[in-house]
């Protein structure tokens, strides 16, 4: 380090100039220890001093270009450093050998796909819902927003569990947690791998159905409801968990906010014709 300190004063923003100065001089060094010799001497040898110079010369010539092709990596290397704080995404980091470059070019890859990973893991935290494991609002809108870009008839469904806040009241919060986990677990296992669920709020969820015309989504729901009443985990007091919901279509992301509004009407309508109930909405 402390050569590197001593020679900071020649190009301080700069290192890859700093080696080749230092290159220039060595390779220069024949050259001038020739003239001088000579001089002190004073004995000219011209023809020897041609040679020397030309040698120099593509010395010089053939030290820049291999140097600065040897330091290229190590520049690219940089670059791909500032990437990776920036939190920039790397496509391909280049394979060294087992030497010095070959290190630190290693050292980014890791640091490239840590962070990677890191992040991934971040952002699926900030999206997801720590009860259930379901998406919570933000993720089930940024997993939507993409299946909307195209313009075919999809759905959108509420989904609400019926007077839950009696569990809560005769059965304590921590039954309540738990009959919002195993429902969660119900809900996934009876939607199809393209449908988007998430966790609305408290005891409300909501499921977007990718290409589905609320009817066919209200089929998907009903099996849901069939299920319910057959799981042995949401029995409480022997009668089963039941829920509420409403669906409305929906075409585009900038009609999503409405479409949820009318599902949440069709849902209040659903409540209001005595719960356990699939309303779509017109
Ligand atoms: P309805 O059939 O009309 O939907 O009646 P409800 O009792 O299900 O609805 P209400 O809105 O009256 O009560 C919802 C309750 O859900 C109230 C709230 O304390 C409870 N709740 C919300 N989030 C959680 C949670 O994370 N855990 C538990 N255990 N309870 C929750
Ligand atoms: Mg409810
Ligand atoms: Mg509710």
């Amino acid at each position: 380090m402390r050569f590197y300190q001593a020679t900071r004063f020649l190009f301080p923003r700069h290192y890859e100039r700093r080696i080749l100065a230092i290159c220039f001089g060595a390779v220069h060094l024949p050259l001038l220890a020739g003239l001088a010799f000579q001089a002190w001497r004073d004995q000219w040898d011209f023809t020897l001093l041609a040679v020397l110079l030309v040698a120099t010369l593509i010395g010089t010539i053939g030290a820049i270009l291999s140097v600065s092709a040897l330091l290229a990596p190590i520049h690219r290397a940089t670059l791909l450093l500032q990437d990776v704080q920036g939190g920039r995404p790397i496509d391909v980091v280049p394979v060294g050998g087992e030497d010095l470059v070959g290190r630190l070019l290693h050292g980014v890859a890791r640091a490239a796909s840590e962070n990677a990973r890191r992040v991934e893991k971040l952002k699926d935290a900030a999206e997801r819902d720590v009860l259930t494991g379901l998406r919570n609002r933000r993720g089930f809108l940024d997993s939507v927003a993409p299946l909307l870009a195209h313009d075919s008839e999809s759905a959108v469904a509420l989904i609400d569990i019926d007077h839950f806040k009696e569990v809560n009241d005769e059965h304590g919060h921590d039954r309540g947690d738990q009959v919002l986990t195993d429902f969660a677990d119900q809900l996934a296992s009876q939607l199809r791998r393209s449908d988007i669920s998430g966790r609305w709020g408290g005891e409300e969820f909501i499921v977007f159905f990718p290409g589905t015309p609320p009817q066919q989504a209200q089929d998907i729901l009903a099996r849901l409801q069939q299920a319910l009443r057959n799981a042995p985990a949401l029995l409480i007091e022997g009668r089963p968990v039941t829920v509420s919901c409403g669906v409305a279509s929906v075409r585009s992301y900038t009609e999503l906010s409405e479409a949820t509004r009318r599902a949440d009407q069709a849902l209040y309508d659903a409540k209001e014709a005595g719960r356990n109930l699939i309303r779509v909405a017109d």
